[in-house]
């Protein structure tokens, strides 16, 4: 079965709902019903299944029922989620493989993940890793991590180490099999001399610009250089002359003779070498001529017999030539291209040319900051690399370009998070308690849970005293129907502490609201229903005043505003509110030890991490994910009620 057709609800429309029922939230960014729809309408990339979801569902009048909407596009995730699960482990490649092996078509399975070392990894990369380090390790084979290293203007030395950091941070090992395509440039080189030698290259004196023009269209054939037909001694004398420094850069290349008039561009005599006096990260300054990425790339995989060469779908048209190589080269080994659907994210841009300018043009700290889709942002986001396996899983392998909804990362990241994150109390937005019946000097220690989801995490002790903090939320004066936390004359619990009755609003001569004062029933210690049987309908967070620490807490959103944000002009795109930074930020005192890399539910608020930035004094904690918030969801019914 296809993934496609895996993708369709297979009995009459109903989906397959799983486990992952209870763990979907709206995104408060899920503002516009037309993002809705645009949303829906690509997350699956599926028309067919996007239809038979949305028949007889509400999605018809969204602008009057925007929660409806939301509960589809949560169907539309679980879709995914639910399908990719089921039937995990299949697809097309791994089902190549399987035949290819049952066939004894190869002994063992080498694949490889050949980055440009011109940038981070970002999280469509890490589709590629899991794919490629995944199969090999599925199948008993071996993945190479081989940087394609063929343009030294734009490739450094950090993005060699990050690369490498970043791959085995997601859990992922080469072992010894750590390669450069700079380490081929000598056979290479060979390679181009014996395809001049045998009448299938030539050195073109055109222009750049007289190569375009002359290359034709998707319409119309190419024309033959009238270089083309030069005599080999007079193209391998040019040749080596190139690679001697004889020429400046641009004034020459190496073109493979194949055919100006090939229905596929890529075939119309593509360039083998051109000229570029710079030094190179790993070969310095032996070499001014460098090979372009379609004749480096296949025969690496030779030399390395790799089996199986997994990329992406852009390269389709580039796999007659990758063949066409191998085909009329000597080469050691006969690697097979195979592409699939490259990863994209709603709300996120995975181009390594955007990502290099927005860190260029300091629209974001670095190639680390939190909001970038790099693996390094994600992980100084506190994002758990199984979540990120998690997800790239869950999308699947397919054959079609889609677009996936960010939310569903967010979702493998509560999933994982879910589980091992210690439970803690952060009030970000402080509102000052004072509980009035409670003795001035006194404090007291209360228990409280680490984790619920995890019997063996065990308790901690928080100190409770007469003034708290509270967030400032969760107080209304004036509160709407559906607002249950503290009002005036309301009680609510807190957590682990007290039930509390708000007695008064305290104001500052501007109006402003400074204090809450409040008394507590000693009845209700631990936030017990008291022997009355009285019921109260919310339970917040708080903090001890005098316990607390402060902190930087550093909330992100989505960089883009845009689902689809434009590639070629992405600063118009960008969301002014990509990132908000709360400074008085009053942490619960066991928050004072968390280690850079653990990561921590703040009760009521999402999943945090101690962020690079702390120092001894402010600790600085950067949100991973908010826990899903259906007031925000409720506000937003209510607000559009007519
Ligand atoms: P560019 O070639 O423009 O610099 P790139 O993203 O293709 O950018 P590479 O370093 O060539 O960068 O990528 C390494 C491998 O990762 C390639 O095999 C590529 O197909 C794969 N890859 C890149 N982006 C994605 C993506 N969004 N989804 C899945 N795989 C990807
Ligand atoms: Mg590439």
């Amino acid at each position: 079965m296809s993934y496609e057709s895996r993708l369709r609800p297979q009995n009459g429309g109903t989906v397959p709902l799983g486990p992952y029922r209870s763990s979907f939230g709206s995104q408060p960014w899920f503002g516009e019903d037309k993002d809705l729809l645009d949303l829906g309408a690509t997350c699956v990339g599926d028309s067919a299944l996007i239809a038979g979801l949305l028949e007889g569902s509400p999605l018809g009048r969204p602008a009057s029922r925007p929660h409806l909407a939301i509960k589809t596009m949560e169907l539309q995730r679980m879709a995914i989620a639910g399908t990719a699960v089921t039937e995990s482990g299949r697809d097309f490649i791994r089902d190549v493989i399987q035949a290819d092996l049952s066939a004894r078509r190869y002994a063992t399975v080498v694949t490889r993940f050949p980055p440009e070392p011109n940038g981070y990894l970002h999280i469509g990369h890490a589709k590629s890793i899991s794919l490629n380090f995944g199969v090999a390790e599925e199948f008993g084979g071996r993945c190479h991590l081989r940087f394609d290293d063929t343009n030294p203007t734009k490739e450094e030395q950090e993005y060699i180490d990050a690369i490498e950091r970043d791959v085995r941070w997601l859990g992922f090992d080469w072992g010894k099999h750590l390669y450069y395509a700079s380490d081929y440039f000598e056979q290479l080189y060979a390679w181009a001399e014996y395809l001049i030698l045998h009448g299938k290259a030539y050195v073109d004196d055109q222009s750049q610009e007289e190569m375009r023009a002359t290359r034709g269209t998707l319409t119309e054939p190419g024309q033959n250089s009238p270089f083309r037909d030069r005599s080999t001694a007079e193209n391998i004398d040019l040749f080596r002359r190139m690679r001697a420094g004889e020429f400046p850069n641009g004034t020459r290349v190496l073109r493979a003779k194949i055919d100006m008039t090939s229905g596929n561009i890529n075939l119309r005599d593509p360039v083998l070498y051109r000229i570029l006096h710079a030094s190179h990260p790993r070969t310095g300054s032996n070499w001014c001529i460098y090979p372009s990425y379609d004749f480096a790339h296949g025969q690496s995989d030779a030399i390395e017999s790799v089996t199986h060469s997994i990329c992406t779908l852009e390269f389709e048209d580039h796999r007659p030539l990758y063949d066409w190589f191998l085909d009329n080269l000597p080469v050691p080994s006969r690697p097979k291209q195979y592409e699939f659907a490259r990863l994209n994210l709603s709300y996120t841009v995975l181009s390594k040319r955007v990502l290099t300018e927005l860190v260029r043009q300091h629209y974001v700290s670095g190639w680390d900051d939190p909001r970038m889709p790099t693996l390094a942002g994600l992980r100084r986001r506190g994002v758990p690399p199984a979540a990120i396996r998690d997800f790239v899983k869950r999308v699947g392998v397919a054959k079609a370009n889609s677009v996936v909804d960010v939310a569903m990362l967010d979702f493998s990241i509560r999933e994982v998070l879910n589980q091992s994150a210690s439970r803690r109390m952060a009030v970000l937005r402080p509102l000052k308690v004072v509980i009035e019946n409670y003795p001035e000097q006194a404090t007291e220690e209360l228990e409280a849970l680490n984790n619920p989801e995890d019997v063996n995490a065990g308790v901690r002790r928080i100190r409770f005293s007469r003034e708290l903090y509270i967030e400032r939320d969760d107080f209304m004066e004036d509160p709407p129907k559906k607002f249950y936390r503290l009002s005036p004359g309301r009680e609510v619990r807190l957590r682990y502490a007290y039930f509390i009755t708000c007695r008064q609003a305290v104001k500052n001569s501007a109006g402003e609201l400074v204090e809450l004062r409040c008394t507590f029933d000693p009845a209700t210690r631990g936030g017990n229903t008291p022997p009355d049987g009285r019921k109260v309908q919310a339970t917040l967070h708080w903090v001890s005043a005098a316990d607390a620490i402060t902190a930087e807490v550093r909330l992100y959103n989505q960089l883009f505003n845009r689902p689809d944000p434009d590639t070629r002009d992405f600063s118009r795109d960008l969301n002014p509110a990509s990132l908000e930074v709360l400074t008085n930020c009053r942490l619960e005192r066991a928050l004072a030890s968390v280690e850079l890399g653990e990561s921590i539910q703040f009760e009521r608020q999402g999943y945090f991490c101690r962020d690079i930035d702390s120092t001894a004094e402010r600790p600085v904690f950067n949100r991973t994910v908010g826990l899903r918030d259906t007031w925000a969801k409720v506000r937003t019914a209510d607000d559009r009620k007519p």
